[in-house]
């Protein structure tokens, strides 16, 4: 009897850590994969890799991957640019909007399945998998990172833990 061939791929705590975990990924297992990296960003070259997601609130979501980089703050975690050929969408897959990550490498496609388990701390709807995601440094609560600066912005503290916090120029919150 022959090993069984994988041809479905666990990527879910690549895709939490960072891009190039998951570049590394999908670089072993797609034969040929193009791509350039553009300071922080893997750019795609060939559009061949699709991305699909599966999702409670907002049904089904299928395109091109164009690029995968690093979130904006920082942290850990991997955000997935996606033509689906109406629009370009950022997608950022973490442990508070995504349930697995798959690769499957016969259909050269990223599953992601996503559940909405946490709600923002500011405006209290759920956090969904389009949405741009940001903790407070001191007791990690979460937050869509829009409303997160606003309300730093305006009532320098945390809506949770109520410990002081700025934001800089670039959008980075920070104990004051
Ligand atoms: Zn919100
Ligand atoms: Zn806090």
């Amino acid at each position: 009897m022959s090993p069984k061939e994988i041809t479905k791929l666990d990527i879910t705590s690549e895709v939490f850590k960072e891009p190039i975990e998951v570049i590394k990924q999908l670089s072993a297992n797609l034969e040929g994969l193009k791509y350039t990296k553009v300071i922080q960003t893997f750019v795609l070259e060939d559009r061949r890799l699709n991305l699909s997601i599966d999702s409670e609130g907002t049904g089904e979501f299928k395109g091109k991957v164009v690029w995968i980089g690093n979130t904006k703050d920082e942290g850990a975690g991997t955000i997935f640019c996606i033509d689906n050929k109406s629009e370009l969408k950022q997608i950022t897959p973490t442990a508070e909007n995504t349930e697995t990550v798959v690769l499957d490498i016969k259909k050269e496609l990223i599953r992601v399945t996503t559940s909405s388990k946490t709600k923002c701390a500011v405006c209290g709807k759920q956090i969904e998998i389009f949405d741009e995601v940001i903790g407070c440094p001191l007791c990690e609560t979460k937050a869509h990172k829009d409303h997160m600066i606003d309300w730093v912005r305006m009532k320098h503290s945390c809506p949770v833990c109520k410990k002081s916090l700025n934001v800089s120029s670039i959008g980075v919150i920070f104990i004051d």
